[in-house]
């Protein structure tokens, strides 16, 4: 997965001050050890320096089209779940890259293929694809797992989570912990209405990543329903089915610590 290492380094910043503080004073660092930081994104690069949040990650994998080259974030965030280095350990970070002391850890990913009565588009999400009723309206879906029918959805709406999302938005909805390895992909309800006029399940299921989740708007609700890629809206009219599926498609994260995940969310969740 890891470029040939060319010392050519991305860094890329939010606009936050604390970020933009903490790029010049790594970017400085990395050139005196003989780094070479391009002033635009260079997609030949060995790694990708992220600083910020979470949603910094979530959007710089989106604007560099889920690239290749090896991420590693700097936290200067709120949270900082993806981001592993805190500002102020950027100099045993240096090192430690520069000794290899790490290892490339693989991130799955979820693709939804929409279909639309007239065409087909393709989705990529790092976290989270949402499917959600426009203006908070009641959603009615129909769910089928391998083509097995499963339930009529009305709620919120449904989250599709994969691993690395699953401590994000899933999480919040009461959806569980899924360690970033396993490949699977979660089915999470919003507010699921369970009564005599409506059945869906309460609760989350969690499926292979070799199975395909569909997901059809009923007909009337066609062209009210939202899809929300981490954190981004888009919305498609007439809108026939949406198939969900963990793409061959991968991005990759430098690991520093292997016991980095359960500190994560112990010190961050509890
Ligand atoms: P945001 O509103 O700042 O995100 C909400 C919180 O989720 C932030 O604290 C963010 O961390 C954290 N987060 C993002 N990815 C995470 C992950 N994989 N594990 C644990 N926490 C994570 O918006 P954003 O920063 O652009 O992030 C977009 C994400 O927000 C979406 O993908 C969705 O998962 C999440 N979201 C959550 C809810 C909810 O929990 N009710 C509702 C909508 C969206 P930082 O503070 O470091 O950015
Ligand atoms: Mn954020």
């Amino acid at each position: 997965m890891t470029n040939k290492k060319n010392k050519i380094i991305n860094v890329i910043s939010n606009y936050n001050p604390e970020s933009q503080k903490t790029s010049q004073l790594l970017i400085d660092k990395l050139k005196s050890k003989g780094f070479i930081i391009p002033t635009k994104y260079d997609k030949n690069a060995e790694l990708n320096i992220c600083i910020g949040g979470d949603g910094a990650f979530l959007r710089t994998v989106h604007r560099y089209q889920f690239t290749n080259i090896p991420f590693i974030g700097i936290n200067t965030g709120h949270l900082g779940f993806f981001q592993e280095i805190l500002p102020e350990n950027i100099n045993i970070f240096i090192d430690k890259y520069i000794n290899g002391d790490y290892v490339v850890e693989e991130i799955l990913l979820v693709k939804a293929d929409i279909c639309t009565k007239t065409s087909c588009f393709e989705l990529f999400g790092v976290n989270e694809i949402v499917i959600k009723g426009i203006q908070s309206k009641v959603v009615h879906l129909e769910v089928f797992i391998d083509d097995n029918h499963l339930e009529r959805f009305c709620g919120d709406g449904i989250i599709v989570s994969t691993p690395v999302g699953s401590t994000a938005y899933n999480f919040s909805s009461g959806g569980s912990i899924v360690y970033p390895s396993l490949k699977t992909l979660q089915l999470t309800p919003l507010s699921p209405i369970s009564s005599k006029a409506y059945r869906s399940l309460p609760n989350s299921t969690i499926v292979p990543g070799d199975i395909i989740i569909t997901i059809k708007p009923e007909y009337r609700y066609e062209n009210s329903i939202l899809i929300i890629v981490d954190g981004i809206e888009y919305r498609y009219d007439n809108i026939t089915e949406i198939n969900f599926t963990v793409p061959e498609k991968t991005i990759s994260k430098l690991n520093f610590d292997k016991n980095m995940y359960w500190n994560n969310l112990k010190s961050k969740f509890l």
